[in-house]
């Protein structure tokens, strides 16, 4: 049967876009070309509104306003507990704007409405509160000499930061950045995907209703090669924190080597490995396997993209993945019975279905979907799709395909597991599911990736650091590793004694 829910006609009504301009120094305002560009609604690929098309004009003026409210304003002056007040406030706002916030998301990103409203939103609010808590927390050490001196450190903020948003999170990533580099004292610049500028607008408005001081928080929407680019390659940004891509990832990189060397910090792709032992419950780990790469729809940096099944149960396993993605309900994400949405565009939407046909050229075996879906004709859905017989070499196994589409193996041995999961360019994170505590701990310890998720996937906080190993970047956000990054560390020294040394 068909697993796409078309007898749905979307009747949530999508919210009124208030907000499609560039907001810098507290006001929203044109920009200064006066260009706009239209984001697209992937359920329907219609024009849901005109934005603001900032360039280097327009990120030159809010770094100015970034810079000023920097050097001179009050944000990196108040006591930490001054910004967690207002934080706090920032973070109820958004509880009481929790579905129009959920419904910008969807209708821009085709995100799911109804964990956008249960968990992402409120999410976001949560990791607010959580970094007010440490604003007034941001000290030093005393340091012990080995001579004659007073020695302390100061934890200071590191500056006007770029903030660089990818789209597939919009809400969540946005938040894993501007939080704790708001408890820390920067002042920001933010650059949301183009796919998705509508609700980083939405919370700006929200940032200044709550009293964040004009110019602590800017945003510049446009693309990626113009405005994205004149941050990173900006004499006047500090530090540079970007989500996305790895080529994209690389060029920040070089614009900031290339312009003042400004800190950099990368959470890239991913090519995560989900490791099935034979003594697993077959049903939880098919169930874990198959919300690892369908879960919002593939776009998702941390998708098990890449299953390893022990022999042992491999065969059931493959078996109840397929009739679990059979079931699985792909359709307008404003329904609620509906599990999986539209790709976010038509270019991602292309790229997806190409690896699929790479994949079928390659030689794995495609186990169930390959296809597009339509919507009565429309949209950019595809079906849950699951190829087996992988080999690492291939491309639908070397590359982040960032949809619906797994590929799964079979393995032997939990050296063999080790080592092809192992096998790729990639560590951002990785699954085990096992019951035996040694084979946990060994292969916890064996892979190469910033996170492990034993016998559970996605299970994010903001207390757990987050971010990659080799070519998935380096930095973290979240945790008190994700505050840190927004803070230097000062030594000040001086004698002891009135002693000339
Ligand atoms: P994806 O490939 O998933 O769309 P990208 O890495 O292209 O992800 O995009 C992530 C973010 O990086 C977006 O906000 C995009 O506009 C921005 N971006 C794209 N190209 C550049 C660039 N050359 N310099 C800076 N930012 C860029």
């Amino acid at each position: 049967g068909s697993h796409c829910d078309d007898s749905f006609v979307s009747s949530v009504k999508i919210p009124t876009i208030k907000f499609t301009k560039l907001f810098i120094n507290g006001e929203f305002v044109d920009s200064i070309s006066g260009k706009t560009f239209e984001t697209i609604d992937p359920r329907t690929g219609d024009v849901i509104a005109r934005i603001a098309e900032g360039d280097k004009e327009d990120v030159d003026l809010a770094v100015k306003a970034a810079r000023d409210a920097f050097d001179h304003g009050p944000w990196p002056r108040f006591p930490g507990s001054e910004r967690a007040r207002i934080m706090m406030k920032f973070a109820d706002l958004i509880d009481q704007n929790v579905e129009e916030l959920a419904a910008l998301d969807t209708v821009d990103a085709g995100k799911l409405f109804s964990m956008g409203k249960a968990v992402d939103i409120p999410n976001v609010a949560s990791t607010l509160r959580y970094y007010a808590g440490a604003a007034d927390k941001i000290h030093g050490e005393v340091l012990k000499m080995s001579r004659e001196f007073h020695a302390y450190t100061l934890r200071e903020p590191i500056g006007v930061v770029g903030h660089i948003i990818p789209w597939n999170y919009p809400s969540t990533l946005l938040f894993l950045k501007i939080s704790p580099a708001l408890a820390a004292g920067c002042t920001m610049v933010v650059k949301p995907a183009e796919q998705t500028p509508l609700s980083a607008l939405y919370y700006a408005h929200l940032a200044k209703l709550a009293g964040i001081p004009d110019g602590v928080l800017n945003v510049v929407t446009g693309f990626g090669p113009t405005a994205g680019a004149a941050i990173s390659s900006h004499m006047d940004v500090d530090a540079i924190s970007f989500t996305g891509s790895s080529e994209v990832g690389r060029k920040v990189m070089h614009a900031a080597a290339e312009s003042n060397l400004k800190v950099v910090s990368l959470e890239l792709g991913g090519k995560s490995p989900l490791i099935i032992f034979d003594d697993a419950d077959i049903d939880v780990a098919a169930q874990l396997a198959l919300v690892g790469i369908l879960f919002n729809k593939g776009e998702i940096c941390v998708a098990s993209s890449r299953v390893y099944v022990q022999e042992g149960i491999y065969d059931e396993v493959v078996k109840k993945l397929v009739e679990k993605a059979k079931a699985w309900v792909v359709g307008d994400p404003f329904d609620p019975k509906v599990q999986q949405g539209p790709q976010v565009d038509k270019k991602q939407f292309e790229k997806i279905l190409s690896y699929i046909e790479h994949g079928k050229r390659e030689g794995a075996t495609l186990l169930t979907g390959g296809k597009p879906l339509e919507l009565g004709g429309k949209g950019y859905y595809i079906e849950p799709t699951i190829f087996t017989d992988f080999k690492e070499e291939m491309l639908i196994a070397k590359d982040e395909i960032f949809g619906p589409v797994m590929a799964l193996a079979k393995f032997k041995t939990i050296d063999e597991a080790i080592e092809r999961a192992n096998k790729t360019k990639f560590g951002l994170a990785a699954g085990i599911v096992t019951k035996d505590l040694n084979v946990a701990n060994t292969v916890s310890r064996s892979i190469r990736a910033g996170t492990i998720w034993i016998n559970c996937y996605f299970a994010f906080d903001n207390d757990c650091p987050f971010g990659g190993y080799k070519m998935s970047g380096f930095g973290r956000d979240s945790g008190l590793e994700g505050l840190n990054k927004y803070l230097h560390v000062k030594s000040v020294v001086t004698p002891l004694y009135n002693t000339p040394w």
